[in-house]
């Protein structure tokens, strides 16, 4: 056992939620240890990012450094509704960034980790978070970790559970519930070559196809060579095929083989991996905050991927929680208020999100129904359905609450129609 090093935070995490944590309150001149169990690079899913992410690099002086390592996505290609016909939407029609990434996460994941470590941030790789250290009103002063074989304790004025799903610190702290209508489970694997979409803009697009033996394909333009072709289901599908003798391969293979697009996107390739699996099943902690400590990211909520928002909501709950610790760490007398400004904030992106992939997730409803929804939600005065639509997934009608984040601010956050 050590001795004893303090901090003014301590992260559990080094994914893009606790990176950006990390880094940001490094910026400030935080005195910041970020404890991240795997040895990066490692592998993660999660690899096709909505615009919204945009500001946030932006702060991290990453843009020019993804669009060199990254392919761009444009926009998002569908094939959903009760009308066959595919259709897009651009990211440029929200009048912003006209293009994200599609990265490779073990990269990005590690060069977030970097600037972090760029940022004067100390980060501790192959530390495992076993416990949390308390004082005896129960405010949380620390951490313990395990790493090359020895237990460590750290103490710091807050801790950020940033652990993903795993929500090591919150987990012990809060309540978690899930969300039962998307307990879903998702397969995915590579594949070499592929088809793009189109030779143009669109080539970079996410496919997002339903298929009408259930559930959805992602069809995600990863590298050149490689295209990431996922199935997601209800977990209750998964079991009933199970039980009639299918693998999860089975599984896979009927979805592709009953799809109209994303077969043509493989047709001539092969898997380069093993089939991937995971469960997806959406979730939100009772509490993102409680004395000493905070959670972002997959940690404080995850929501079925179907619109690529994960690291979009991780980043920008980080961007947040940022400013929330620092107001909290340069004045402890507002530190409830500056915290629970954040969750307030957090869980508006976190709702609307979800409210809107509840709907869509429906696929039997013509393409204007999701997409007069989408524009009611903005109140987007463009006759153009779309504009409403791409304005709200890729989380630019969002930005106002996250680049405009107070955390000693008293009005209600902007929200929109539930
Ligand atoms: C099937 C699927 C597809 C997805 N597709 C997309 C997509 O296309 N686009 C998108 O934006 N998002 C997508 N997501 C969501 C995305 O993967 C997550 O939202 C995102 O990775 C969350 O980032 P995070 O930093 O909160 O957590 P993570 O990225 O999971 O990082 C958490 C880190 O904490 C570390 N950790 C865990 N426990 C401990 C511990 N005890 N001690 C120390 N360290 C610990 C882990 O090793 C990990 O590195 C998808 C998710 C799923 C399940």
């Amino acid at each position: 056992m050590s001795d004893i090093r303090d901090y003014d935070v301590v992260v559990v995490g080094g994914g893009p939620a606790g990176s950006t944590t990390a880094a940001l309150l490094g910026k400030n001149g935080r005195n910041v240890l970020l404890l991240e169990r795997e040895k990066f690079p490692r592998y993660h899913i999660g690899e096709s990012m909505i615009t919204g992410v945009i500001p946030t690099l932006e702060q991290l002086g990453l843009v020019d450094e993804l669009d060199k390592r990254f392919q761009p996505k444009y926009g998002i290609s569908l094939v959903w509704g009760l009308d066959a016909e595919p259709w897009r939407a651009s990211f440029d029609q929200t009048g912003r960034y006209d293009h994200s990434w599609h990265v490779v996460r073990s990269e990005f994941d590690e060069l977030l980790l970097n600037t972090a470590r760029g940022f004067g941030v100390q980060v501790e790789e192959q530390a495992h978070v076993t416990a949390v250290l308390s004082d005896d009103n129960g405010k949380v002063t620390g951490v313990t970790y395990r790493r090359g074989g020895e237990t460590h304790h750290v103490t710091a004025r807050f801790v950020v559970d940033a652990s993903g799903q795993a929500r090591a610190i919150s987990r012990k702290l809060t309540e978690v519930s899930w969300q039962e209508d998307l307990r879903n489970v998702a397969i995915w694997n590579y594949f070499t070559p592929y088809e793009p979409l189109s030779d143009g803009r669109q080539g970079g697009d996410i496919l997002v196809e339903s298929v009408r033996t259930g559930g959805w394909i992602w069809g995600i333009p990863v590298t050149e060579d490689n295209v990431s072709l996922g199935h997601v289901l209800p977990a209750a599908m998964v079991a009933e095929a199970t039980a009639q003798g299918l693998s999860h391969q089975d599984v896979f293979d009927r979805a592709v083989a009953n799809s109209v697009v994303a077969k043509t996107m493989i047709a001539k390739g092969a898997p380069v991996d093993q089939l991937h699996t995971a469960r997806d099943w959406s979730h939100v902690c009772k509490s993102f905050h409680g004395p000493g400590w905070l959670s972002v990211g997959d940690a404080a909520g995850f929501i079925d991927p179907l619109f690529s928002q994960g690291v979009w909501l991780g980043t920008s709950g980080a961007s947040m929680a940022a400013r929330a610790l620092e107001a909290a760490l340069k004045n402890p007398a507002d530190t409830e208020r500056a915290l629970d400004r954040y969750e307030l904030v957090y869980r508006v992106l976190y709702d609307e999100f979800l409210s809107f992939i509840r709907f869509f997730y429906d696929p039997n409803k013509l393409r204007e129904i999701y997409l007069e929804r989408a524009q009611q939600d903005v109140w987007h005065p463009d006759g153009n359905l779309k504009v409403g639509f791409i304005t709200l997934i890729s989380g630019i009608k969002a930005l106002p609450n996250i680049t405009g984040f107070d955390p000693l601010a008293t009005d209600l956050p902007k929200t929109v129609r539930m």
